[in-house]
């Protein structure tokens, strides 16, 4: 795989400076996944350029840095090496890291200067075909070439090669012609060679800065970036709303009415303010959305979040982007791993303790070990219980003829059985219970969800 860049700004020989790399002598450059190699195979005051050539070693990809197929053969047989990529990509970010960053030692200004360049690039992905090429590149200001050609020139039969050969003219700072590169490249290519995760926001708006958010396709490349996850995009597009100063409002993301989670996070949060809770145990937290409610507000100054999964807590942390956190901030949130029917005594000693939407994954065999767990060992000042209203369940037309809202429900109570369960289990152990539904209500008058606030 291979690019080059060429420039005709005179005196053309300052190329060298503007990648930092002295012109005469070819850089290696070592990457977890393979070679880079820069050189300058045309070098005069006229025109100059540089070439960055990147080998893929694919046994290395094999070893975590995943494949991006996933059946056998596709770890070891794929076009990765051959295409330009998100892997591509990094290798543009290793090797031109200087340059991507708008520095040059020698030629400060010459970095910032708009200047006349071409690129060739022999192979670009694009499954999506020549026109998102064209899409993508041309409201930058590219002149564009692209060459097609057969999957097979033998087999005319079998159509056209999604694998194009493509120049690019435009006048702009080097800085810019990477940053484009790099985001756009991989969003042609379409397939990352690593799982996306929140870290990929702040990369996709460094990189973007000064274009992407003006730029009319916005949206599928933001999309296309962060492969279609709702949540990544919504933030992602907001923020570069925010660079341009739109108003939320222009959002549709930020005007639609909150989801039922959303309001039954907020909910929660609020039943825990309201009763002075300040340790919190999130049992079941899965992906950590109530904590990541509870953590805009101060008050709560020791949340735990606990779960049977490790692969939820790892879901949690990644979309809190808990590694970011200070210290400080540390301190304040937790995550273990751990069970609701175990006896634990990592449960004790906190205010409240909050099971939203978890009992229903548990086996009914298992609900006495479960009450004892959280009534008799945990023990807290207060229990919240969220489980979905079966009552509800005709009114969600998506449900169809199933009987429950998710696979891996063992049940769903009727609003009758969830209040038998519970004043049965408060007058067992001492608690007092009141019932709240939540969320919008059907023409019968029946929420989604129903929650019980126990106290002692
Ligand atoms: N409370 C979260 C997640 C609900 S999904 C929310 O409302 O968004 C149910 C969660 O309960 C899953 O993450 C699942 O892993 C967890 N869970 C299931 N059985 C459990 C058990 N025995 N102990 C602790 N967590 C359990």
């Amino acid at each position: 795989m291979f690019l080059s860049i060429s420039t005709q700004h005179q005196p053309a020989s300052d190329l060298g400076f503007l990648f930092h790399k002295h012109p005469d002598r070819v850089h290696k450059i070592d990457l977890p996944f393979g070679k880079a190699t820069v050189y300058f195979p045309e070098l005069s005051d006229e025109r100059s350029t540089a070439v960055l050539h990147f080998e893929v070693d694919p046994i290395g990809l094999v070893r975590g840095w995943g494949g991006g197929g996933n059946s056998h053969g596709d770890i070891y047989v794929n076009d990765r090496p051959y295409v330009s990529s998100s892997l591509f990509s990094l290798a543009i970010s290793k090797a031109y890291r200087s340059a991507m960053n708008g520095v040059s030692k020698e030629r400060p200004e010459l970095a910032q200067a708009s200047l006349p360049f071409e690129v060739y690039i022999p192979t670009v992905s694009s499954p999506s075909g020549k026109a998102s090429i064209i899409e993508f590149f041309e409201p930058l200001g590219y002149q564009i070439q692209i060459e097609e050609s057969l999957l097979d020139s033998k087999f005319p039969e079998w159509g056209q090669s999604s694998y194009f050969q493509i120049t690019l003219k435009n006048t702009l700072p080097l800085s810019l012609l990477l940053r484009h590169l790099y985001v756009l490249l991989p969003v042609l290519d379409g397939t990352k060679h690593y799982w996306v995760h929140h870290d990929e926001i702040s990369k996709l708006i460094e990189k973007g800065e000064g274009w992407l958010a003006t730029h009319p396709a916005r949206q599928r490349i933001v999309n296309r970036y962060l492969k279609n996850q709702k949540d990544l995009t919504r933030e992602a597009v907001s923020k570069l709303s925010e660079s341009l100063g739109e108003l939320p409002s222009s959002l549709p993301a930020l005007t639609r009415a909150p989801n039922l989670n959303e309001v039954r996070m907020s909910r929660v949060a609020e039943v825990l303010k309201d009763s002075h809770s300040s340790r919190i145990l999130d049992m079941g937290c899965g992906q950590g959305a109530l904590i990541k409610e509870l953590l805009k507000d101060k008050q709560f100054t020791e949340i735990l979040g606990v779960d049977v999964s490790t692969n939820a807590l790892k879901k949690a942390k990644n979309r809190l982007q808990y590694e970011e956190f200070t210290e400080q901030q540390k301190s304040r949130v937790g995550f273990k791993q751990g069970s609701l029917v175990y006896y634990d005594k990592r449960f004790r000693d906190f205010d409240a303790v909050a099971l939203i939407e978890v009992i229903e994954h548990l086996e009914p065999e298992r609900l006495p070990t479960m009450e004892r767990v959280l009534f008799e060992c945990a023990k807290p000042k207060m229990i919240i219980i969220t489980t979905p209203n079966q009552t509800y369940n005709h009114s969600i037309e998506a449900l169809g003829l199933n009987y429950m809202r998710h696979s891996d429900h063992r049940f769903e109570w009727t609003q009758a059985e969830f209040e038998s369960w519970s004043n049965k289990v408060a007058e067992k152990y001492g608690y007092q219970v009141r019932f709240e539904m939540i969320g919008a209500l059907n023409d019968d008058n029946i929420a989604p969800t129903q929650m019980g606030v126990f106290t002692r």
